[in-house]
């Protein structure tokens, strides 16, 4: 097994009976073989350096019924919030002095956000922050959308495409949501010019191995810049509640896998892997990936946005986050930079 990774190491790509077999026969020698390169790569493209992104959840409504999210349409006990375009510049305000260069505007698919408020907060998050890169995670629009909101001056854009395999996309999301509308954004999104982030959750119902490995086909099909990946939670108020969450230990293996094979990917570790394990965000790291995203939403709204159940610093200010983060990486030997951190492509 270890030719295998040494073969990712070496060529950045396994055939899928070879993914399948690595997923397959992974145990912790194995695993702990694999995130030594997989931290080597990263040391070689990246240093030590940790790049933050200020986490901004701006609404929490949604007309989308994915079966797995909490804000989903049918949660009625959700109670929904959305920010004003001066609570998002005060996030990015206090953001800006605690050292953030991103900005991450997140929200579920909120028609009252309009693509003409979007532009507007967009343009003006730029004027204010000419230095710092924006990232959109607002789901799926239109060509002339994703193009409306690039030209206002948003430069990154996320859009996990949840699961690679149609079959599975069709058991997490009802009929109206398919994974080729998915994966037309995510293209659409790239010709537009910006740099795009695909992913998926670890463990969601019903994923086999078969799953990952065409999740891990497709992101070397897409190469992305950015690859969003954590644990399934399951949240109470879904489907999914009796559902059991993903674990750790193949996250963690996924994340040593992905950054093997997009050795300068920008590969966070994510909150919901700080919330499966004290220690899962630190883990990550030690096993490829270089991001964190910090929460910048005001407590108020944080305490709202919950995709899934005992989601972490939800009473937290960020302030508090972001020097807890600083202080967690450092303990593992690693620095938090102040800087925008784009792709090695894009600088
Ligand atoms: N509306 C935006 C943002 C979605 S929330 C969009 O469609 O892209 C961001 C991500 O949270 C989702 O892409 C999903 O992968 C993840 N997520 C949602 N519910 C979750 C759960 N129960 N457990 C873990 N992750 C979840």
């Amino acid at each position: 097994m270890k030719q295998l990774i040494d073969k990712l190491y070496e060529t950045s790509a396994l055939t899928p009976a070879e993914y399948k077999e690595l997923i397959e026969h992974r145990n912790p020698e194995l695993s702990e073989y694999l995130f030594e390169k997989a931290r080597a790569v990263r040391i070689k493209n990246y240093g030590h350096d940790v790049y933050i992104r200020g986490l901004i959840e701006f609404s929490n409504y949604c007309r989308n019924d994915c079966y797995y999210c909490g804000i989903r349409r049918s949660n009625h006990k959700a109670e929904r919030y959305r920010l004003t375009k001066e609570q998002i510049l005060e996030c990015c305000l206090i953001g800006y002095d605690l050292g953030f260069r991103t900005f991450v505007l997140q929200g579920g698919e909120d028609g009252f956000f309009t693509d003409e408020k979007m532009v507007d907060i967009i343009s003006s998050i730029k004027t204010d922050f000419p230095d710092c890169a924006i990232t959109i995670s607002f789901g799926e629009k239109s060509y002339e959308s994703y193009k409306a909101f690039f030209d206002a001056g948003a430069e990154r854009y996320l859009l996990r495409h949840e699961t690679a395999s149609a079959d599975h996309y069709g058991r997490l999301h009802p009929k109206s949501l398919t994974l080729d509308k998915r994966k037309q954004c995510l293209y659409d999104l790239k010709e537009i010019g910006y740099q795009v982030g695909c992913g998926f959750m670890v463990g969601s119902p019903y994923q086999t191995i078969d799953c990952l490995v065409e999740d891990l086909l497709f992101i070397k099909e897409l190469k992305p810049h950015m690859v969003g990946i954590g644990p399934f939670i399951p949240h109470h108020g879904t489907p999914f509640a009796d559902k059991e969450a993903g674990t750790l230990e193949l996250t963690l293996f996924l994340l040593g896998i992905i950054r093997l094979m997009l050795p300068s990917v920008l590969l966070p570790a994510t909150t919901a892997l700080g919330t499966i394990h004290p220690k899962g965000r630190e883990l990550g790291i030690l096993a490829g990936a270089n991001v964190v995203m910090p929460n910048l939403s005001p407590k108020s709204a944080r305490q709202k946005y919950l995709l899934y159940d005992n989601k972490i610093c939800t009473g937290d200010e960020a302030a508090e986050c972001r020097y807890c983060m600083e202080k967690r990486l450092e303990s593992i030997g690693y620095k938090v930079v102040v800087a925008r951190g784009d792709h090695k492509s894009f600088k």
